[in-house]
């Protein structure tokens, strides 16, 4: 048997790694359960079918109205305590939206356990603090971002690591490929939480319409797979991470190899694929998910990203190459302004522009300890912010 910790189990991540447990033949046993507390109802029914032994709460009014419901069986705590939760079950699955996600990363990797990563920010923000405790013996991270998981698999082709020449992330282009800086101008928050080809939280899909996700996630394989080599990393740079335009969104990244050969990654866009993967590595669940109907005619088409209209995947390559804080500043400069997007108060077209003012004031510190982050994650914040309440 495999206990499980679901972190963020009603969003979209948490109920999807719900519906996998359900529907596998494996012996999995949801240990933890993790949310806001603003969908009671959804976790309520959660907690009804998988009886977990731990639901933590991070909204603490909602703790009592939890435990009034469910009656003595089940402990409701907190989640002051997240790091100390993600280290209880043997696989913790991270589906946290951002910067919150990070205790969780860090309790489950320092307690040696296995970690089911779908909270990208955790890795961006404090990639060097996340480097030290991957070295945890026991510790174990699998990516569930359908890329890197993708990425994940084709390098288990790979026998010598140093034979690893570069990789390729796809990006669906999201919603507005094609568009022209008028209608960019244009775009409304209903247009931009309309992704074509996946379905994921508001977040994440203002993400991908800008192509910060594809940024972030450039970063995210860079920390993953990239230096220094040997048992993390293959010795790859940036400039060895290339971002290729895949609208159909069935090719999930490639890896290639210094002979020339790439190997891809295929199957019809289901998160319950990645989600499966990182619980089941080494094995695979026995039920498919996105399986491809190859008597159907398909077209798989490749393009480069126009970095010009969608300038979030420059700054994250910029942000990176900066290394120390800097990706901190970038992933919490851009929380803030999917936000302030998402409340109206800025167009879709300043996301890049609002981003780029907040992290030309970030000082080039170093980011090896947990303190250091979250310093300057705040900071970012207050910057953030304080341009918000101005803009005009
Ligand atoms: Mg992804």
């Amino acid at each position: 048997m495999t206990t499980v910790g679901v972190f963020g189990s009603t969003g979209s991540i948490g109920t999807q790694t719900l519906e996998v447990i359900a529907e596998s033949d494996y012996n999995y046993d949801v240990a933890v359960l993790a949310a806001s507390g603003h969908k009671m109802d959804l976790l309520l029914e959660q907690i009804g079918e998988f009886s977990p032994q731990t639901v933590a709460l991070s909204d603490e009014t909602k703790i009592k109205e939890c435990k009034d419901r469910i009656g003595s069986s089940v402990e409701v705590v907190s989640t002051e305590a997240l790091s100390e939760l993600a280290g209880i079950a043997d696989v913790s699955v991270n589906g946290v939206v951002g910067f919150a996600g990070l205790p969780v990363t860090l309790g489950c990797l320092q307690a040696g356990k296995r970690l089911a990563l779908a909270n990208k920010e955790s890795l961006i923000a404090a990639g060097p603090v996340v480097q030290k405790a991957r070295c945890t013996p026991g510790a174990e991270l699998i990516p569930v971002d359908s890329e890197h998981a993708a990425i994940h698999q084709c390098l288990r082709a790979n026998t010598v690591d140093s034979r690893v020449s570069r990789l390729q992330v796809t990006a669906s282009g999201g919603p507005f490929r094609g568009y022209s800086r008028d209608q960019l101008e244009a775009v409304t928050v209903a247009d931009a939480l309309d992704h074509p080809t996946w379905s994921m939280g508001p977040k994440i899909t203002i993400d991908s319409s800008t192509l910060m996700n594809k940024g972030l996630e450039v970063i995210e394989a860079y920390e993953l797979y990239g230096t220094p080599a040997g048992t993390l990393g293959y010795g790859l740079g940036l400039e060895d991470i290339e971002v290729v335009v895949h609208p159909q969104s069935v090719v999930h990244s490639m890896v290639t190899y210094c002979d020339g050969s790439t190997i891809a990654k295929l199957s019809m866009p289901d998160m319950k694929l990645p989600i499966g993967y990182a619980l089941a590595y080494p094995d695979r669940l026995t039920q498919p998910y996105g399986s491809i109907d190859w008597s159907q005619t398909m077209r798989l088409d490749f393009e480069a990203p126009d970095r010009e209209l969608f300038p979030c995947l420059t700054l994250a390559y910029e942000a990176a190459a900066v290394g120390g804080v800097a990706p901190t500043w970038l992933s919490a400069a851009n929380e803030v302004a999917v936000e302030a997007f998402l409340s109206e108060k800025i167009a879709w077209i300043e996301i890049p522009t609002l981003v780029e003012k907040v992290i030309t004031s970030c000082e080039p510190l170093d980011a090896t300890s947990l303190e250091e982050v979250l310093a300057a994650d705040a900071e970012a914040r207050r910057v953030a912010a304080r341009l918000v309440r101005d803009w005009k």
